[in-house]
C-alpha cells in the first residue's frame, strides 16, 4: 500500500512515519510513504494556498488549485480509481471507526488531503475527495494528526505489518466489544492480584473468562456498542447473567 499526506507542515509528519509501526511497516517493504507540500504546487511569486472567504468571516480557506495540482500530479498514471481512496481530513466527515479502517486496509493507495485554518474550499470537497473522514466530534488545527491516526489504524491492519505474536482479532472494537482486562507479572503487586483463572494455564476457562469479562466491560462501558454487536444466543444469555449479578467492575472512568 502507498499512503500520501497533502499538508501545508510536511515536517509534522518526519518523527512520526521514521517511529514504531510506520518505520517496521516500511522496513517489511509493506507500506510507503509520500509526503506532499501543497505550497510546491503553486504558481505565484509569493506561494500563496489560502486566502479570504469569499461573503466575509473570520479566517483563511485553503485554495482549490494547489491542492488539485497536488493530488493530480501524485495520481499521474497511478492505480485505477476503484483501488484508491482520496480522503479529505474534516470534522464534518464520516466518523472514524476499527469498520472504516478495516475498508480503507483493502485499497492498493490512500491519498489524505489536510486541511487548516478555516478549512478547505467546498470543491475539494465536492469534486477531488472520494471521501470524508472526522477523527471525532471536536475541532483541531489541523488534518495531520488525523491522518495520521487513521493511517496507524490501516496499516496495522495490512497482513504482515503487526509481528504474528500480535493479534488484531481480539482486540477493542475487532468484533464490536471492548477488549477483556490485560494483566502481566508480577501476579502481585501493592496487594493487588492477578486473577486465579489467569494463571491457572487452562486455556479453555481463560478464553471463556477473557470473552465474559469482554461483554461485561462493554456493557458498562460502551452498552451503545451491545446495540449493534454480532452477539450470539450464549451471549445474550450471559448479559442476562452479568445483569442479575450487577455489573460491577474495578472502573478507572
Ligand atoms: N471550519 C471548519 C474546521 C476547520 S479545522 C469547520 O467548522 O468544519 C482545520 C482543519 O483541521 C480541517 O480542514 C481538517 O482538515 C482538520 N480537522 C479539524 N478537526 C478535525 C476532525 N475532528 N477530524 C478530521 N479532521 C479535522
Amino acid at each position: 500500500m502507498h499512503i500520501e499526506f497533502f499538508t501545508l507542515f510536511p515536517q509534522f509528519f518526519v518523527s512520526p512515519l521514521g517511529s514504531a509501526i510506520f518505520l517496521r511497516a516500511q522496513d517489511k517493504g509493506l507500506v510507503g510513504f509520500g509526503i506532499h507540500n501543497i505550497r510546491d504546487y503553486t504558481h505565484d511569486k509569493h506561494h500563496i494556498t489560502d486566502d479570504y472567504p469569499y461573503g466575509g468571516g473570520a479566517g483563511m480557506v485553503l485554495k482549490p488549485e494547489p491542492i488539485f495540482e497536488a493530488v493530480e500530479a501524485v495520481l499521474l498514471g497511478s492505480v485505477p480509481t476503484e483501488q484508491r481512496a482520496v480522503v479529505l481530513m474534516t470534522p464534518q466527515g464520516r466518523p472514524f471507526s476499527q469498520a472504516v479502517a478495516s475498508r480503507l486496509a483493502g485499497y492498493d493507495r490512500l491519498l489524505f488531503i489536510c486541511g487548516h485554518y478555516e478549512g478547505v474550499d467546498e470543491r475539494v470537497r465536492t469534486h477531488l475527495a472520494t471521501e470524508e473522514i472526522s477523527l471525532g466530534d471536536y475541532v483541531l488545527s489541523g488534518g495531520e494528526l488525523p491522518a495520521l491516526a487513521v493511517a496507524d489504524a490501516v496499516i496495522r491492519l495490512i497482513p504482515g505489518v503487526l509481528g504474528s505474536a500480535e493479534s488484531t482479532c481480539e482486540e477493542s472494537h475487532a468484533a464490536g466489544l471492548l477488549e477483556y482486562p490485560q494483566y502481566t507479572r508480577p501476579p502481585e503487586y501493592r496487594g493487588l492480584k492477578v486473577p486465579e483463572i489467569l494463571l491457572s494455564g487452562h486455556h479453555g476457562a481463560v478464553a471463556k473468562w477473557r470473552h465474559q469479562e469482554s461483554l461485561r466491560r462493554t456493557m458498562i462501558r460502551r452498552p451503545d456498542l451491545l446495540q449493534v454487536a454480532n452477539l450470539s444466543e450464549g451471549d445474550r444469555r450471559l448479559i442476562v447473567k452479568l445483569e442479575a449479578e450487577g455489573l460491577a467492575e474495578n472502573s478507572g472512568l
